[in-house]
């Protein structure tokens, strides 16, 4: 497709979003405000995320480290979060980058962040990413065992644990993820009110493309959209 094709696409989706944002929050008893919309930008052209963010996104997420460092000097300034696996040998390449690691899914991951972090004098802000469905093929902390893990990382220095992540399975229907989301923000309610150190859950990241206005309904007050802003990826 052309770049104007591109972005008329994009300007139609986007506004489309707003309103569905907007139905599903007050669904919710919330405003739209409440809700951030976070670009999902794994291969979408650097001319055509700038558009999105002069269109009023202000918040993007990478999933791949490279690509995140590659497109960097091209983007006009953006909130950051990290929404990937992220291999504990590459944390010190994104450190001082992103705002937000989202995808931290092992006790190893967070204690290279938190060292990095210190390194660099700073805080990073994290969610923890929770393995909803029991996936073999996904990363993430299980339900079961997430508290013990919360209190672990909580003790770390130089991160500030602010929620909790999810990819739910692939479902058929998209309202069968609803169960899914509804057991997140139970996790979600049920760690705020342990009232942990060094944890404030103010964040519960979930819904993609096919389901966000199922997750806001839920609870859910970031959402990662990818191919809903910029239609379906091609793959280099
Ligand atoms: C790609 C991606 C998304 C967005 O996926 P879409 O279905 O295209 O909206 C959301 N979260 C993560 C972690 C992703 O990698």
């Amino acid at each position: 497709m052309t770049e104007k094709l591109l972005i008329d696409s994009f300007d139609k989706n986007y506004s489309e979003i707003l309103k569905n944002i907007e139905i599903a929050a007050k669904k919710a008893g919330k405003k739209p405000e409440d809700i951030i919309l976070l670009a999902a930008t794994k291969t979408v052209d650097s001319a055509i995320i700038n558009h999105a963010i002069e269109s009023g996104i202000k918040y993007t997420g990478d999933n791949k480290v490279q690509e995140l460092l590659q497109k960097e000097a091209d983007l006009i300034p953006v909130i950051k979060h990290f929404i990937g696996h992220l291999q504990t040998n590459k944390v010190k390449d994104i450190i001082t980058r992103v705002t937000m690691i989202e995808s931290v899914d092992s006790i190893k991951l967070a204690k290279e962040i938190s060292k990095q972090a210190l390194k660099h004098n700073q805080t990073m802000d994290i969610l923890l990413e929770i393995n909803i469905g029991n996936e073999e093929s996904k990363h993430g902390f299980l339900y079961e065992n997430v508290l013990e893990n919360v209190r672990e990382i909580a003790s770390l220095e130089g991160i500030k644990i602010k929620g909790l992540m999810a990819i739910p399975p692939i479902c058929e229907k998209m309202e069968e993820n609803r169960k899914y989301f509804q057991k997140m923000y139970k996790l979600f309610i049920d760690i705020g009110s342990q009232n942990i150190d060094n944890v404030n859950m103010e964040y519960l990241s979930m819904g993609m493309s096919d389901d966000y206005m199922i997750a806001i309904e839920e609870g859910a007050n970031i959402i990662r959209l990818g191919t809903a802003l910029f239609g379906k990826r091609v793959y280099n």
